[in-house]
């Protein structure tokens, strides 16, 4: 796909161009230019990809995207792994740099077992407070500790919090990234009780979508919610994959 096609408005385009061009990995550079040209760019120009999030696929068949947020423990990431491989399920994770660089082994038997290993930052802090020079340290800093224990270079990030404007989606791409939030959000971050999860899940649960949880220490539930959301999931007739397979069964959707 070429850069005039992704991102669709010239104006859009040099913006970007210019992005790219004074960006440098590891001492990244963001000349007052740069801010002047993006606040140029007026909102109503930016297409839908420039302002929101990815948060489904656009699709009639039942396929939809597990994904997993980990920053913190080393209790609560294998039991999750554990229970994809026992449900053969490809699932996504999303880890925050400092964690994966201190669990390689956990994150290895993840992407052993089908897993996409994607990135959730390096500091768990908002994008959209951060420079943009902060956000591609902060991804490129991830970048590397996954690039070394998986070999394949991550392309999504799951923003820390979910927060991102439309800036952060740019400087985010600018090192190749797509910023992904979700469709469901299984709310196990609350800790609001295995009922709750299993429901949020299998109410919400549509074609094509990109479900929320975690497999962080501090959700204490999502192991048990689990297998009743990967049964009620399965007699629904859906089909698990991971964020890049769910790409290839239709468009995809950024929406606010
Ligand atoms: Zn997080």
């Amino acid at each position: 796909m070429s850069f005039v096609t992704k991102f669709g408005s010239r104006s859009i385009w040099l913006t970007v161009m210019t992005l790219i061009t004074t960006t440098t990995v590891g001492s990244a550079k963001f000349p007052a230019q740069h801010m002047i040209s993006w606040k140029n760019a007026s909102v109503t120009t930016l297409s839908a990809q420039d302002r929101y999030s990815l948060r489904d696929v656009e699709t009639t068949k039942k396929v939809a995207a597990l994904t997993f947020d980990i920053s913190w423990g080393t209790v609560m990431p294998p039991k999750v792994l554990a229970l994809l491989k026992k449900n053969h399920v490809a699932a996504t994770i999303f880890v925050s740099g400092p964690w994966a660089k201190e669990h390689t082994q956990i994150v290895k038997g993840y992407a052993q077992a089908g897993a996409e290993i994607e990135s959730h930052g390096w500091a768990h802090v908002n994008y959209s407070q951060l420079s943009n020079r902060r956000i591609v340290d902060n991804l490129m800093k991830t970048n590397n500790v996954i690039q070394e224990i998986t070999g394949t270079k991550p392309t999504f990030v799951r923003p820390p919090n979910g927060d991102f404007n439309s800036r952060s989606i740019l400087a985010a791409r600018s090192v190749g990234y797509t910023t992904v939030t979700w469709g469901t959000d299984s709310l196990d971050w609350m800790n609001p009780g295995v009922s709750t999860i299993v429901q949020r899940v299998t109410k919400r649960i549509h074609p094509g979508d990109i479900v929320l949880m975690h497999a962080s220490d501090t959700c204490k539930q999502t192991d048990i919610a689990l297998p009743a959301i990967l049964q009620s999931l399965k007699e629904k007739g859906y089909q698990l994959v991971t964020l890049k397979q769910l790409l290839t069964y239709g468009k995809p959707i950024y929406r606010g």
